[in-house]
């Protein structure tokens, strides 16, 4: 358990959607690092099984929307906090289908905190995003960016982070609204990673055209105002993404008001960077392809991430690109054999 406080309470943790990309690896670090009981609630439509690898954590298949299994969550076990994950992240999709966003990302989440409110569970950790800022007015972002989202999705997580704010003021079930930048990367030790279906994610798409899985990658543009002409980054590791789950809840577990902060390392990458440091991680060059410009994509989008150090103690580790496309190369040519495919 080094690294993370003694705990202070004897409850579990729920992690809705701890199935996922983010949410396997934060399951992981509160079970085996940070000695949480943990229950997991996932649907298993993006979530894979497998990727639950500790020992002792509790698997509840169902969906967040069902009140009834989450009820009986609240009853069975002693609910202490709650670190939500499930989520839909396509933003192309939320713009032809945003029903489906409002009603999984907004709507659904209601159960929990209704839940939350009725068994006294006070401790909520929101997995949210840069979406909520839209288009970059100044680099680096900080928290009082204005939130003018650009899309339904970065909608969809705005409007949550409202709602938890309402529901501090009026019932004081406090909240740690997280709002990440790019996720990137995968276990250090290679068991879990990164397996979105459909993949749209850059770093992914780039390993999977050099192990020949896709023709090529497409690089989204190269005539931005950027050094060389393609969109710039903040690429923030999956473990420190964890870390940050483990220490936004110890925060609250000593007490901590709510507050939003940003999880990024505070500089970027850009494509082409990205491409270069996968050439040099796997000695092979990236079959690539120039595209048109991805609609909604800005330039450049890079964190301050200074209120999470401030209030959380935390900040990235892993902040090398080279590193990062390493743990994911390493994970997705299953070094120990976890990869995984269902
Ligand atoms: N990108 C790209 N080709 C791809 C996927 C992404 O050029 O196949 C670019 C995209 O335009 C953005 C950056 O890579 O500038 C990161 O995109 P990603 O989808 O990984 O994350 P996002 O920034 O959309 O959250």
């Amino acid at each position: 358990m080094a690294g993370f406080p003694h705990r202070m309470s004897k409850g579990a943790i729920l992690v809705s959607g701890g199935a996922g990309y983010i949410g396997s690896h934060t399951v992981r670090m509160l079970a085996e690092e940070a000695g949480y009981q943990v229950v997991v609630l996932d649907n298993l439509v993006f979530g894979h099984r497998d990727a639950l690898v500790s020992e002792g954590v509790t698997f509840v298949e169902a969906d967040i929307s069902d009140e009834v299994a989450v009820e009986e969550i609240f009853s069975t076990y002693d609910i202490d906090g709650v670190v939500h994950f499930a989520a839909f992240c396509f933003v192309g999709e939320s713009v032809t289908d945003p029903l489906k966003y409002y009603a999984n990302n907004t709507a659904a989440p209601m159960t929990l905190l209704k839940a939350m409110r009725n068994h006294g569970c006070d401790k909520f950790i929101l997995s949210s995003t840069c979406a909520t800022y839209g288009d970059p007015q100044k680099i680096p972002m900080t928290e009082s960016h204005p939130q003018q989202p650009i899309n339904p999705y970065g909608h969809s997580k705005l409007m949550l982070e409202r709602i938890l704010k309402d529901c501090d003021g009026a019932y004081g079930l406090r909240s740690v609204r997280l709002r990440y930048f790019n996720a990137s990367g995968c276990s250090l030790d290679g068991l879990i990673g990164e397996d979105h279906e459909p993949e749209t994610h850059l770093i992914p798409n780039v390993l999977r055209a050099v192990k020949g899985e896709i023709g090529s990658v497409s690089v989204f543009g190269n005539d931005y105002p950027t050094a060389d002409g393609t969109c710039i980054r903040d690429y923030v590791h999956v473990v420190d993404l964890a870390r940050a789950h483990v220490s936004a809840l110890n925060y609250l577990e000593s007490g901590g008001e709510s507050f939003s902060c940003n999880l990024g390392t505070g500089k970027g990458a850009s494509v082409k960077e990205v491409i270069d440091a996968a050439e040099a991680v796997t000695g092979k060059s990236v079959p690539l392809e120039f595209g048109e410009r991805r609609e909604g994509d800005p330039p450049e989008l890079i964190a301050d991430p200074s209120l999470a150090k401030q209030l959380l103690g935390w900040e990235a580790e892993i902040t090398d690109i080279k590193k990062i496309i390493e743990t994911a190369w390493c994970w997705m040519n299953g070094a120990q054999g976890g990869k995984y495919r269902d």
